[in-house]
């Protein structure tokens, strides 16, 4: 069988290529390895009938327009703010760590320029700052680092801060007001019937054909494409002929609670320290859906399974950029995405990212 353009993976990177292409007129077969369309940002009803996130919480978030605009061609938004609280023994504090966050903790009444007289005298000077340890040292001092980031760390990535670059530490900022939201982005909203809908609106074009359950490895030698567009991991695609690419995986540990209409204040709740998982959410929050009981996940770490997450290090970039040199030399073979650009791209980003990759294919965006 021969097809224009192949496209493996049908998440946020190879499903935006798709439609591009196909609205276009060129048409795609789109494939993917699971049972389903949208990639991690997939969500379904439970058995209960409550909206959830099947592979961990995504609240959508950005400051591009651009990619905003795009993807309300698919979707009506509903507004939502995410919020996060920290467990620290029995109490919950604000997170990222805020004005109320220090007060509570360290019983004191500062207004914003006493937090930030607070956060001067206890911050660290590392420059440059080579390593997430040297952001959150720099940004919040010692005590507050090994409440709040040090375990959950070591948990999320089963390294130390001091072994990740800075780009992960720094996702999260430090305020010295009260704004308590996850995010300070300019657009955060999440889509009104959901993200599955979302990307069923997408793909839902007469020059797009998708099929599930279908591997690259199945279809290799009996579908050829004028152009491939892979946005699996890139180490797979070669074969790991440099060795495989470190690849951070989680456990979902799914529970309903039937009688429970709301299981915790916030949409995510972090626990920094003690617990074997990294953070409880609760979906209802995110989705805004109304049901007398409630559904909420918990998120355990692990170095086995799916690829979840690149793991941002030097010794990863370096291998990465081995499997980036093969890629170039891959003329009719297009590599995007968070899995085969090996970068911890969010939503917003990989839309973008696949905006950007069919422009060069001459597409436009
Ligand atoms: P993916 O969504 O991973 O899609 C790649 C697809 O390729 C997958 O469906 C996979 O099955 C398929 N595939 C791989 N190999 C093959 C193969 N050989 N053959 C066929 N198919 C294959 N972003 C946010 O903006 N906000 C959030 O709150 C947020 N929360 C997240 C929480 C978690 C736990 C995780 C893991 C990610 C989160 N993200 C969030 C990031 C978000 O998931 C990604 O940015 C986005 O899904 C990337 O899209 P993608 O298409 O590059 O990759
Ligand atoms: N982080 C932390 N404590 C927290 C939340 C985050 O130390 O309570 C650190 C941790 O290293 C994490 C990183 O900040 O991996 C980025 O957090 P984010 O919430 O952006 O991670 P994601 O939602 O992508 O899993």
């Amino acid at each position: 069988m021969h097809v224009p353009v192949l496209i493996v993976g049908a998440g946020f990177a190879g499903s935006v290529c798709a439609e591009r292409l196909a609205a276009n007129g060129i048409k795609v077969l789109i494939v993917d390895r699971r049972p389903h369309v949208g990639g991690n940002a997939y969500d379904r009803l439970d058995a209960h009938g409550v909206r959830i996130h099947v592979y961990g919480p995504h609240i959508f978030h950005t400051n591009s327009q651009r990619v905003f605009d795009y993807l309300s061609k698919f979707t009506q938004w509903r507004f939502y703010e995410h919020r996060i609280l920290a467990r620290l023994g029995n109490d919950l504090y604000p997170f990222p760590i805020n004005r109320k966050t220090i007060n509570r903790l360290y019983g004191a009444a500062h207004d914003e320029a006493g937090i930030r007289a607070h956060l001067d005298h206890v911050r660290a000077h590392r420059d440059p700052e080579r390593t997430s340890e040297d952001v959150v040292l720099n940004a919040v001092g010692t005590d507050l680092c090994d409440r709040f980031f040090r375990g959950y760390t070591r948990k999320q990535w089963g390294l130390d801060l001091s072994q990740l670059a800075p780009e992960v530490a720094r996702r999260i900022v430090t305020r010295t007001n009260d704004d308590d939201r996850c995010f300070g982005d300019a657009l955060q909203f999440m889509p009104a019937e959901g993200y599955t809908a979302l990307f069923t609106s997408m793909l839902d074009h007469s020059n797009i054909e998708v099929q599930t359950n279908v591997g690259f490895a199945d279809i290799r030698s009996r579908v050829t494409g004028d152009h491939l567009i892979y946005t699996g991991p890139i180490d797979a695609y070669f074969d790991y002929c440099y060795g495989a690419l470190p690849y951070r995986s989680l456990q979902f540990e799914h529970e309903h609670l039937p009688a429970v209409a709301r299981y915790q204040p916030v949409g995510t709740v972090n626990y920094p320290n003690e617990e074997a998982f990294t953070r409880i959410t609760e979906f209802k929050h995110l989705t805004g859906q109304e049901h007398p009981g409630t559904s909420i996940m918990r998120e355990y770490p692990q170095s086995e399974g799916e690829p979840f997450y690149p793991i941002p290090r030097p010794e990863n970039a370096t291998l990465y950029q081995r499997y980036q040199a093969l890629a170039a030399d891959e003329s009719n073979v297009t590599f995007v995405g968070r899995l085969a650009q090996y970068r911890y791209y969010n939503m917003d980003q990989a839309v973008g990212a696949a905006l950007k990759a069919v422009g060069r294919l001459g597409v436009p965006e």
